[in-house]
């Protein structure tokens, strides 16, 4: 059995299955996908992610606000942070983290977000979901001073392997997307080939980020089975090793979540 590890269920492109993702759902447990952890993204879609972890016995959610979206008139506030992750769906919090690709003129507010997120993941014990990109040396340095006793992941890892080892220093999960398929993605390989195996989680990001062969279409979450098979294949190892592995260790980082066997 699969994992997606990082979805965005509210967000996908439906036109294959006629607007229905229990159908699109449906395709993935087909495919042996048999969890899915759909990302709160702002305080606008956190009752929508929490609502179809409801639903669905085989959906759990987080909640946070992405870097993309921190507004400077709506920082979220401890309080709320808090008062959401007190539900019992809510099994992690983010995604949050630091984006300087995208918008470096926002440093300072993703800054002031992301403490914001430690502190509520301090308070909680729930593990940590970060993005992270062309923001190396910063969001090391927050994970470095918040000093969370529990682990949390670095989701749709882009970066090299001298960060790579810099989170699994300070006990994070390195979550590995349909990038790694890209062809341009040879140093990204490097580090896939490395991640020790009780520290590697699958995911899909979908609806972005489809891997090959279905690159450039929409992203759904069935495609985390291309991830994987890729990376078994690269890591060398059968599929249902590379499949039991990643789910263990989504089990070990989100013990909250309903996991089935
Ligand atoms: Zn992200
Ligand atoms: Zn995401």
């Amino acid at each position: 059995m699969l994992v997606d590890s990082h979805c965005h269920l509210d967000r996908l492109d439906l036109g294959a299955y006629g607007g229905s993702l229990d159908a699109a759902l449906d395709a993935a447990r087909a495919r042996g996908v048999g969890h899915f952890l759909c990302i709160g993204v702002s305080t606008d879609n956190a009752a929508v992610v929490r609502t179809l972890a409801e639903r669905h016995a085989d959906v759990d959610c987080s909640v946070g606000v992405h870097p993309l979206d921190v507004e400077p008139d709506a920082v979220p506030a401890l309080d709320w942070l808090l008062g959401e992750l007190a539900h019992p769906r809510v099994v992690a919090i983010g995604e949050t983290g630091l984006d300087y690709h995208y918008q470096p003129e926002s440093a300072a507010l993703q800054q002031q977000a992301f403490r914001l997120h430690l502190e509520a993941a301090r308070q909680t014990g729930k593990p940590l979901i970060v993005h992270t990109r062309a923001a190396r040396a910063d969001t090391l340095e927050l994970l470095r001073e918040a000093a969370l006793p529990q682990a949390g992941v670095l989701h749709c890892f882009t970066e090299d392997w001298e960060m790579a080892r810099a989170a699994l220093d300070l006990g994070f999960y390195i979550s590995l997307s349909g990038i790694v398929t890209f062809r341009n993605a040879e140093s990204l390989r490097e580090v896939a080939r490395r991640v020790p195996a009780d520290r590697l989680l699958v995911e899909t990001d979908a609806p972005w980020l489809a891997p090959v062969p279905h690159r450039g279409k929409p992203n759904l979450p069935q495609y985390v089975r291309e991830v994987a098979e890729f990376l078994a294949e690269l890591r060398g190892i059968p599929f249902e090793t590379l499949a039991e592995q990643t789910t263990g260790n989504f089990r070990c980082l989100f013990p909250l979540a309903r996991v089935g066997r």
